[in-house]
Order: structure tokens, then C-alpha cells, then sequence
């Protein structure tokens, strides 16, 4: 049995109350880990040590904060395969995915964040002659950065590389669902030379760590990834308290097939894999499948046909495409959707029920990929967030009916789009009212463009230098110059 351990001041430690936490594989439904059940007292200590090393973290060399994240990154990806498998262990995921997507994407994270730094200049300019005016990017001080359990490592290093670089200290809360391989990078960066006190990480769950996280006085900004439920409870603690808050939450997305699109086999494959990546467990999956009503007939068998061939099973297995939801409670969760979509009227084309694996992983916690048609777009189960293996199918005649129910939900993350018409692909692009538009792909990501949602999928955006932003206070200096 693993346990893990908080890092605070550079060291590992237990929750100072003692407590822990099970941690479950989601594949055979047993514990495998504890994790410390960490308190508003732990979160104290964290901060107080990252309040203590922020002045000299900041005063660090660009270029040698870089260094010690490019080190980090090096031994993310020593331990790619050794990641993967205890990501793949601890979340359900399949472990090809967290070995193409997720760990290489960690690594990414801080080598892209690690090279963004040392070429982040600041801005300067003169004012009619009579001064010079240049802008200065000051880290914050001791930030908090808070990520969910769908894509752990990828998720935590999305937050704090680019919160390091920038010269803030951080304390750090994963998933309780997930902590293994976020408690493994505390680890690796102690040997990769972080100062104490620079990197913190509680692990927890989110009431009893959190929250006292997001409210502590010492915390100058909070950046979230998680629910919308629990970004606006981030969004009404910290609003008094006037700090910086960045909210990357739910999203109920759209991906759009005109009559026109090249639907080859291998784009038909990214449409499927964008609705069902993950057991449909990403933020940016296309849970609703919007197609023109020209095409439907000819396009619906054979969506269904490789949505059929998806492989669910046993995560740790390299021939498994889809894995195991990550906890009983969302389990439970997803099979209720499921039912109530059968209430409102869906009729279930393909799937809609638990599924068992034989062997090891009979108790695990797996849905058949499930398709759905027949849902208004206004019904429960077109507008609320399920976060697992189930898409809907909508038809629609025009651009004006697609474009209504593309944006016709309170969410708006990502939409995909996909046409052969040059002109639309650029209309169409323009109205959808979501952060992310991707023609005739999806997940593509150049991490130097920004990411977020607007409406009720988020507030900012992160990657690239707008990142970078959000842990830096501007200071405008004016100098006179005569
Ligand atoms: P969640 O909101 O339950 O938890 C996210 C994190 O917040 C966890 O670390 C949790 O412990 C913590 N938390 C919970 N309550 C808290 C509180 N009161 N104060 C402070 N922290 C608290 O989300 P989840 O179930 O872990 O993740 C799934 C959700 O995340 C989905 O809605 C998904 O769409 C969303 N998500 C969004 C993005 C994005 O980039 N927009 C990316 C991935 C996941």
C-alpha cells in the first residue's frame, strides 16, 4: 500500500492531524494508496513556507528558475512509462492515453513554460518625448493553483510551471481522487534542486483543504481547474478578499458536422475520439454531435459502427482505448444521467449501461461508450455537464439552426467544427460563443495560444504569455525626461 505525503518547506510529511485518505483504482474498484488528509493547519504551514521563500524565488534569475523546471522535466520524462501507469492506476485512464497525452504533455508544460520565461521581455515606450514609460511584471508572491482529477499531472503542471517561472512560490492542491502522480513530482523536485518552501503541495480533499486554501489571507491569487459548482464557490470566497482568480470549469461542448465535411475514416475517428477520449472524462469533449440532416442517414451507421469498435478494458492494458471511470460516486453519477435521458425520452442507440470485466477489474467502475438521439437540445441531458462516455446526436437543416443550438447551453468551452467550405469554417467560427474553436480537428494545442472558456466554462485564460500574466502584477514606471 502506497503513502503518499504532503511536500511543505521541502519536506515530505503527513497531514499534521494524522489522518489520511483512501485512494481507489478505479479499474478494480480497491484501495491502492492513502494520501494525507490534509487541514486548514497543513495549508497554514504550506503557506507560511512558500511566504518565506518567495522574496529570494523572486529575486532568482530568470534563467535559473528555468533551469531547475527544464531539470523538473527531465525526470518527468525519465519516469514517463513509470508515470503513465500509475496515472493510468490511479484515474482509470487508458494507459496508452497518459503515455501519449498525459505525461508528455506534463513535461511539456514545464519545459514550455521553462523557455517562455527567459524570452518574456517587458514593454517600453516614450511618451512624446517628455518620459519613458516601461512596465514592470512582478510576481505575486505565494500563489495557490487547485486541479481536478481528470487530467491530473497534466492539469498541475499546466498550473504551477508557469506560476514558478514567473517567480511566485506556490502551494499546490491535486485531486483527492488522483494525488499519486502529483505527489511523486513533489518528490522529483526535491531532487531536481527546488529550494524549500518554492513548490508546496497538500493533498486533500476540497472542503477541509481547499477551501482553507482559496481563503487564506497569505494567498495572492488562486488558479482553479475543476467544476463549475465549485468555481463558483472559489469565485464567492475570494471575491471579498479582492485577489486574483482564474477559473477553468465544466463545459457541455458542440462538435459540428456539415453536409460538406471530408469525412474520411480517419476524421470520422477524431470525431468519435472527441466524444468518447478519456471515457469522455476531458473537459473539451464534444458531448453533443450536431449533424446536418442531409447526411444524417448516411453518417449515423457509420459513427455508430466505430464508436462499437472502441475497446473498453482494462486501463494498464495497451489494447484498451477507453478505461474505467474514476470513482464510484461519478459512476453512479453517469449511470443516472444515463437513465434520465431514457426519462426525458433519448432512445439509446448504442450502450447505456455499466459493463463488466471479467477478471481483475470485475469491480470496476466501467459505462459503454453510450450514443443517444431524439433530446431537444433544451432537455437535462443536452445542457448539463456528464463528464463521461455519452454523446447525443442532434440533427439541424442550416447554419442558423446549428449555430442556435451550438450555443444554445450556459457552458462554452470548445466547439469543433467541420466543413469543407472555407468561407463558413471562418462565419461559422466567428459566432460560436466558446473559447476554443477547432476546424476539422480537435485537442489540437500550440501551447502559446490561449485557453479557457467563456460563459459559464470560465474567467481568464491560460497558456503562453497570457499565463504568465495572470501570476504577474504589471507595474507601470514613468521616468521624466527632461
Ligand atoms: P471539482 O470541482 O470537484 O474539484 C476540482 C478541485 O477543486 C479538486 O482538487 C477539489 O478537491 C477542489 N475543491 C473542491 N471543493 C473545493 C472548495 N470548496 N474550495 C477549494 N477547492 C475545492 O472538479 P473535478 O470533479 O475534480 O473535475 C471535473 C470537472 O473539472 C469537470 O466539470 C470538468 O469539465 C472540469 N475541468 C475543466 C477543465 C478546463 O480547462 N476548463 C479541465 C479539466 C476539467
Amino acid at each position: 500500500m502506497k503513502d503518499l505525503a504532503n511536500l511543505i518547506d521541502g519536506h515530505l510529511q503527513p497531514a499534521a492531524g494524522g489522518r489520511r485518505l483512501d485512494v481507489f483504482e478505479p479499474a478494480t474498484g480497491v484501495v491502492f494508496a492513502r494520501c494525507p488528509d490534509s487541514d486548514a493547519s497543513d495549508v497554514d504551514a504550506a503557506v507560511a513556507a512558500a511566504t518565506r521563500a518567495a522574496p529570494a524565488w523572486a529575486a532568482t534569475p530568470a534563467e535559473q528558475r528555468a533551469r531547475l523546471l527544464e531539470r523538473l522535466a527531465t525526470l518527468v520524462e525519465r519516469e514517463l512509462d513509470l508515470l503513465a501507469r500509475l496515472e493510468s492506476q490511479d484515474s482509470g485512464k487508458p494507459v496508452k492515453l497518459a503515455r501519449s497525452l498525459d505525461i508528455p504533455r506534463a513535461v511539456a508544460n514545464l519545459r514550455f513554460f521553462a523557455a517562455a520565461i527567459t524570452q518574456w521581455a517587458s514593454e517600453a515606450h516614450a511618451t512624446d518625448g517628455v518620459a519613458l514609460n516601461y512596465t514592470l511584471r512582478q510576481p505575486l508572491g505565494a500563489v495557490g493553483c487547485i486541479s481536478p482529477w481528470n487530467l491530473p499531472l497534466y492539469l498541475f503542471t499546466w498550473k504551477i510551471a508557469p506560476a514558478l517561472a514567473a517567480g511566485n512560490t506556490v502551494v499546490a492542491k491535486p485531486s483527492e481522487v488522483t494525488p499519486c502522480t502529483a505527489a511523486r513530482l513533489g518528490e522529483l523536485a526535491i531532487e531536481a534542486g527546488f529550494p524549500p518552501g518554492v513548490l508546496n503541495i497538500v493533498l486533500g480533499d476540497g472542503p477541509r483543504a481547499g477551501q482553507p486554501l482559496v481563503e487564506h489571507a497569505g494567498i495572492k491569487a488562486v488558479s482553479f481547474t475543476g467544476s463549475t459548482r465549485t468555481g463558483a464557490a472559489i469565485a464567492a470566497a475570494t471575491a471579498t478578499r479582492f485577489r486574483k482568480v482564474s477559473l477553468e470549469m465544466g463545459g457541455k461542448n458542440p462538435a459540428i458536422v456539415f453536409a460538406d465535411a471530408d469525412l474520411s475514416d480517419a476524421n470520422l475517428d477524431t470525431i468519435v475520439r472527441s466524444g468518447f477520449a478519456n471515457q469522455g472524462e476531458i473537459c473539451l469533449c464534444g458531448s453533443r454531435l450536431l449533424v446536418q440532416r442531409s447526411i444524417w442517414d448516411a453518417f449515423v451507421p457509420r459513427y455508430l459502427e466505430r464508436v462499437r469498435a472502441l475497446r473498453v478494458g482494462d486501463p494498464q492494458d495497451d489494447a484498451s482505448d477507453l478505461g474505467a471511470l474514476v470513482s464510484a460516486a461519478h459512476f453512479a453519477k453517469v449511470t443516472a444521467c444515463i437513465e434520465r435521458a431514457r426519462a426525458e425520452g433519448g432512445r439509446v442507440l448504442l450502450g447505456g449501461e455499466a459493463l463488466r470485466i471479467d477478471g481483475r477489474c470485475a469491480g470496476g467502475w466501467f459505462v459503454a461508450p453510450t450514443v443517444i438521439e431524439g433530446l431537444d437540445n433544451d432537455s437535462a441531458t443536452n445542457q448539463e455537464e456528464i463528464f463521461g462516455p455519452v454523446v447525443t446526436l442532434l440533427p439541424f437543416d442550416d447554419e442558423d439552426e446549428a449555430l442556435a443550438l451550438a450555443n444554445g447551453t450556459g457552458y462554452g468551452l470548445a466547439a469543433s467544427l467541420w466543413t469543407r467550405d472555407l468561407g463558413r469554417a471562418h462565419r461559422f467560427g466567428a459566432k460560436l460563443e466558446f473559447g476554443i474553436v477547432w476546424i476539422n480537428c480537435w485537442l489540437l494545442r500550440d501551447l502559446r495560444t490561449p485557453f479557457g472558456g467563456v460563459k459559464n466554462s470560465g474567467v481568464g485564460r491560460e497558456g503562453g504569455f497570457d499565463a504568465l500574466r495572470f501570476f504577474t502584477e504589471p507595474k507601470n514606471i514613468c521616468i521624466r525626461l527632461d
